[in-house]
C-alpha cells in the first residue's frame, strides 16, 4: 500500500517486516503429553480424581469441578472415533498440509474429550462421523501434536 505524502507530513513512517522466531513453555502437563508421545509413542490423558473424566490432550484442572488433575495420568488408546470433522480447502503456510485435507475432532478410546488432528488415507468425501481411525506416528519428531502425523481409518 502506497503511504500518501499529505498522510505523513508531521510523522516518521518506516515501512518493514520482521521475522520473530518464538518458542513457548508447553507447561508440565503438556510437557509430559508431548514427551510420551515423542518417547514411547503413547497418548496420555489425566483422569479427573472426583467426576471421572478422562482429558485428552491432558489439563492442569477439570472444567466441572475443577480439581487437580496432573497426577492423574491415564494410558489412553492409539485408536478412537471421529466425533465431528471438516475439510480444510485453502492453502497457507501456516497449515500443515496441502489442500484439501481432513481436519477432525478425534476422541481416543479412553477419553471423553476429543481433540483436533488430521485424518489421511481416505478421500475427503469419505469422511463420517463415528468413523474409527487409529493414529500413524511421525518418523521424525517436532515435538509437538505432530509427533502423531496423522490419523488413519481403521479397516475391518
Ligand atoms: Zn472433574
Amino acid at each position: 500500500m502506497a503511504i500518501r505524502r499529505e498522510d505523513t507530513a508531521d510523522c516518521f513512517v518506516m515501512p518493514g517486516k520482521m521475522v520473530l522466531p518464538v518458542q513457548y513453555f508447553a507447561g508440565r502437563v503438556g510437557s509430559k503429553f508431548i514427551i510420551s508421545l515423542r518417547d514411547d509413542k503413547k497418548i496420555l490423558g489425566v483422569k479427573c480424581p472426583k467426576c471421572d473424566k478422562v482429558y485428552a490432550p491432558p489439563r492442569e484442572f477439570c472444567e466441572k469441578d475443577l480439581a487437580k488433575l496432573d497426577e492423574n495420568w491415564v494410558e489412553l488408546g492409539n485408536e478412537g472415533i471421529i466425533t465431528n470433522y471438516t475439510i480444510v480447502n485453502y492453502n497457507d503456510r501456516h497449515l500443515p498440509l496441502k489442500a484439501p485435507y481432513i481436519l477432525a475432532l478425534i476422541k481416543v478410546d479412553g477419553a471423553d474429550t476429543p481433540f483436533a488432528h488430521i485424518v489421511s488415507g481416505i478421500d475427503p468425501d469419505q469422511v463420517t462421523i463415528g468413523m474409527r481411525v487409529k493414529a500413524v506416528f511421525a518418523e521424525k519428531t517436532t515435538n509437538t501434536i505432530l509427533d502423531i502425523a496423522h490419523f488413519v481409518p481403521v479397516i475391518d
